[in-house]
């Protein structure tokens, strides 16, 4: 499809000027397939990944869509599902941005939070609710809402929602959907799970390939640093320090190692907060909201905890220890270099990661660039006999030829916020007084029961 401006697109004023002043220039090219589509009413399968402007491409289509009927009823209109709080939390921080001249509410819903304050800005009747899947299903199974006048259903990150076991939640959900409605379905990758839950969901949808998931994001340089395990702290502090970075995310694959790894670095000196599924709500909003202001220097994270984390311009991501998932890998360097911005990710790998490294190379379909830096080497690596060391590093080389390889409504309408800004609040835009506002849910709500 040739490449359209927003005006080209078909979007009204109010949104073109809310996106203007985000930033945004051009359409991405996800943005430019799907949403002229989404316009025009048609089902959605799309291939793009986190950074590729993918939460623009559904949310500015519906926010367009909603705000251009008289609505009346009271009850939502768009449900986005989402696999964890964080994308939730990103994906309304967009709707806010986009929808902030139009007349529309939203709410986000997730575990972890109140269900009472939650329960009372549902039943005030959000024309969209953003919402992770099992609580969303607690607040239907209490009638708290009510889905039979859904128009737009989305599922963002589907296939990781699949990878988190979600499938029988989606399930659940779509048995309190109505029949008729557009469903846009988003996923990194394309795998058969993903295949079948879209056969079983869409309805003759527009395939839209967008970068696929092995695909690494361009602007993204990546190096491998190898290094003996018991060093890897010490390295990660060597680079920190030596390239004087200070927005640095790194990933680490279990919980304790966030824990070791941020306690050392502050230590060390340098600000660092950790984020992984243990943490408070509160906690991880702080650590978030810390790190975007660039409070502190260093976040370190579990890959589920960093999913949805969106900074403009992140310019270093450090994979401390390769995730368990060859795509993940994918994921994590895609959190910078978005958007048009360059980015660097850094890779250390110890000895007993190199058979990992291999694959990851193969996912991607060609090698990552290795670098030795100040004394750490790959020779470090392996404690016993120099024999078998050599040997692990000459099986290590599967391509290229050596080492060098490579609870409140409120309006937010008024001022332009920053684009790194990481507003919390629930809703956008106070509805007139067509919407309910009493504390009870509406009685056609209490008819829906659960199979
Ligand atoms: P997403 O893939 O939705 O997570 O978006 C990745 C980043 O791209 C976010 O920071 C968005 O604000 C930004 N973005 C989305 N659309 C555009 C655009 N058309 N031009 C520039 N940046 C964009």
């Amino acid at each position: 499809m040739p490449v359209n401006t927003f005006q080209q697109l078909g979007l009204k004023e109010e949104i073109l000027k809310a996106i203007d002043e985000v930033g945004y220039k051009e359409p991405t090219p996800v943005q430019n397939d799907a949403i002229p589509m989404t316009l025009k009413g048609r089902d959605i399968h799309a291939g793009a990944q986190t950074g590729t402007g993918k939460t623009a491409a559904f949310v500015l289509p519906i926010l367009q869509k909603l705000s251009s009927v008289d609505y009346k009823d009271g009850l939502p209109r768009a449900l986005i599902i989402t696999p964890t709080r964080e994308l939730a939390m990103q994906v309304m921080e967009n709707v806010l941005e986009y929808g902030r001249y139009l007349d529309l509410t939203a709410v986000v819903i997730f575990g972890g939070s109140s269900m009472k304050l939650q329960r009372n800005k549902l039943v005030r009747g959000p024309d969209i609710i953003i919402a992770t899947p099992g609580r969303l299903l607690d607040h239907l199974e209490q009638e708290n809402t009510e889905l039979s006048n859904i128009q737009f259903f989305v599922l963002d990150e589907a296939d990781r929602m699949l990878d988190m076991g979600f499938s029988g939640d989606i399930r659940k959900l779509d048995k309190y959907l109505p029949k008729q409605r557009q469903n846009l379905l988003f996923s990194a990758t394309y795998t058969q799970a993903v295949q079948r839950l879209a056969d079983g969901l869409l309805v003759q949808p527009v395939q839209i390939q967008g970068t696929r998931s092995n695909t690494a994001v361009d602007s993204v340089k990546q190096v491998v640093h190898h290094c003996a395990k018991a060093r890897k702290m010490e390295l990660v502090a060597h680079i920190i320090n030596q390239g004087d970075l200070n927005q640095v995310l790194i990933f680490a694959k279990k919980k304790p190692s966030v824990n070791d790894l941020t306690d050392y670095l502050k230590g060390e000196g340098i600000s660092s907060v950790a984020l992984h599924g243990n943490k408070t709500q509160g906690a991880r909003r702080r650590a978030l909201e810390d790190f975007k202001k660039i409070k502190v220097r260093v976040l370190v994270a579990t890959d589920i905890a960093a999913r949805g984390l969106d900074i403009d311009t992140l310019p270093y991501v450090i994979n401390y220890e390769l995730p368990g998932v060859s795509e993940d890998y994918v994921h994590r360097i895609g959190r910078s270099g978005r958007a048009g911005n360059t980015g660097k990710a850094i890779t250390i790998v110890c000895a007993d990661e190199h058979k990992h490294l291999r694959d990851i190379e193969r996912f991607l379909n060609r090698p990552i660039p290795v670098k030795e830096i100040g004394d750490f080497k790959r020779g470090d690596a392996i404690s016993f006999s120099k024999n078998k060391n050599s040997a692990a590093s000459a099986n290590d080389r599967s391509f290229g030829d050596s080492d060098k390889r490579g609870g409140k409504e409120r309006r937010v309408a008024g001022k332009p916020k920053s684009k790194t800004s990481s507003r919390q609040g629930d809703f956008f835009g106070e509805k007139s007084s067509t919407k309910r506002s009493s504390s009870k849910p509406k009685k056609s709500q209490k008819k829906h029961r659960r199979r």
